[in-house]
């Protein structure tokens, strides 16, 4: 049973109707307080009264990260910053960073949102839960931190980094619940392997990771490694941070908070909305909150959503796994190759590590790709015969499956850099 069943199992009618209710009160909300959407609102000649169904969402303007850089840093919030009680800021990987304020109504509500995450992950009030997230700008720290307070867990805050604490404090506390960045768990599992304390051996069980994408291939590493149950968790710092969307049970997809969020999967080309069941990108509507509520935020995250029952009960649509950015879909010579299917490819091989670096670069008028990847020290070892086989081996791989021709270099173990936070997988050098 979901952790907030009043909600999580809604009928779907009942479901509309709260949603279609609270969407017009954001309408109405953000129009008569935030300009920029006035403006728009005006512009398209709607208001919130003219919206008569869910649906009619398709009738508002929407909303894009340059919107936020534009009105940086509160030029989109709603409310005197005298009601803002918490700032938070994305990673901000270029230009200035996106922020995203708070009332204590909004806070209130994430912690709500990351308790149903933890809940559907399994997590319960006597777990010892271990937060490995980064506190402070970034969202995932707190996030997680407030959800697990309310589940009522005796939580850790450790932070991301200092690997070899983390890894002393789990086996000293008997962490029973992590949660972090899917590649920072790899490299905690790998560093306690290295120390003759391998985490499958600690009370470890439950671990919920995202911020960064992942894949059923990495899923089974973690939980093989570090002997848990490894689950996603979604979000972004625009509409609110994690806990937008999660996995259950049935690990088959991440039901979206629908009293919370309304999802609609849009083409990024000609932004028409896409019929349910097929991919595209993923745009939200905030419908609760205050502080800065995003009308269809263009989150350029490509998946597909999903309404069916589902064995947790919930009666949340559900996305399917983010396979990749809408901006960060690499176009090698013509074919679209998202980083994450690379990753799944290199699973098949056991003479590697999933630690693996995509450089990109132009030789001529061709895209040129490379992948750096780490050998397994007995591959290594075994000289430089074996790893030109390795690596031809690997490339014919992806040749076959992808159709792309990709350069492999096996580097030694422990080459590359560790990620404590989100993964670099693409080094992307082609003159824009
Ligand atoms: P977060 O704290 O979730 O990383 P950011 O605002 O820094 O928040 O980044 C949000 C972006 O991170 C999303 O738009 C998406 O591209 C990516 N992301 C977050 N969670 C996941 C996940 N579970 N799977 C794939 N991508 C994710
Ligand atoms: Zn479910």
């Amino acid at each position: 049973m979901p952790y907030n069943d009043q909600f999580e199992c809604m009928p779907f009618e009942e479901l509309q109707k709260f949603q279609l209710a609270k969407l017009k009160e954001t309408v109405a909300w953000l129009y008569e307080r935030v300009p920029f959407y006035k403006n728009k609102l005006d512009e398209l000649g709607i208001k919130a009264d003219d919206l008569k169904r869910v649906e009619d969402i398709s009738k508002l303007p929407f909303t894009v990260k340059t919107d936020l850089r534009d009105n940086y840093p509160f030029g989109l919030c709603a409310v005197p910053l005298k009601e803002v009680v918490r700032v938070h800021a994305s990673s901000g990987t270029t230009g200035k960073p996106i922020t995203g304020p708070y009332t204590v109504g909004d806070l209130d509500q994430w912690s709500e949102c990351v308790a149903r995450v933890l809940w559907a992950a399994g997590v319960r009030e006597d777990d010892i839960f271990q937060n490995a997230y980064g506190h402070g700008l970034f969202t995932g720290g707190l996030g997680l931190h407030q959800g697990a307070t309310r589940l009522g867990c005796t939580v850790v805050p450790t932070s991301s980094g200092m690997t070899e604490r983390q890894i002393l404090i789990m086996k000293d506390f008997g962490t029973t619940g992590i949660c972090c960045t899917p590649s920072y768990a790899l490299t905690i599992a790998e560093r306690a392997e290295e120390l003759g304390t391998p985490l499958k051996d600690l009370p470890l069980r439950v671990g919920v990771f995202g911020a960064e994408p992942w894949t059923n291939a990495m899923r089974q590493e973690i939980e093989e490694r570090m002997g848990i149950k490894a689950r996603d968790i979604y979000g972004l710092t625009e509409l609110g941070g994690p806990g937008m969307a999660y996995e259950c049970e049935a690990e088959n997809g991440l039901h979206i908070n629908e009293d919370h969020f309304i999802a609609e999967i849009v083409d990024p080309i000609t932004l028409e909305p896409v019929p349910m069941g097929e991919r595209g990108e993923l745009v939200l509507t905030a419908i609760q909150r205050r502080a800065m509520p995003l009308l269809r935020y263009r989150t350029k995250d490509i998946t597909t959503l999903r309404r069916e029952k589902c064995s947790c009960g919930s009666t949340f649509v559900k996305m399917d796994r983010i396979t990749g950015r809408s901006d960060d879909m690499l176009i090698i010579n013509g074919v679209n190759v998202f980083p994450s299917q690379i990753e799944s490819l290199l699973k098949d091989f056991e003479e590697v590590e999933l630690q693996y670096v995509l450089h990109v670069g132009k030789k001529k008028h061709l895209d040129q790709v490379n992948l750096r990847v780490e050998a397994k020290q007995d591959v290594y070892d075994a000289g430089p015969e074996k790893i030109v086989q390795v690596e031809k081996k690997i490339s014919s791989h992806i040749k076959g499956i992808l159709g792309v021709g990709v350069g492999v270099e096996l580097a030694a173990p422990k080459a590359l850099t560790r990620s404590e936070g989100k993964a670099v997988r693409v080094i992307d050098e082609r003159p824009k």
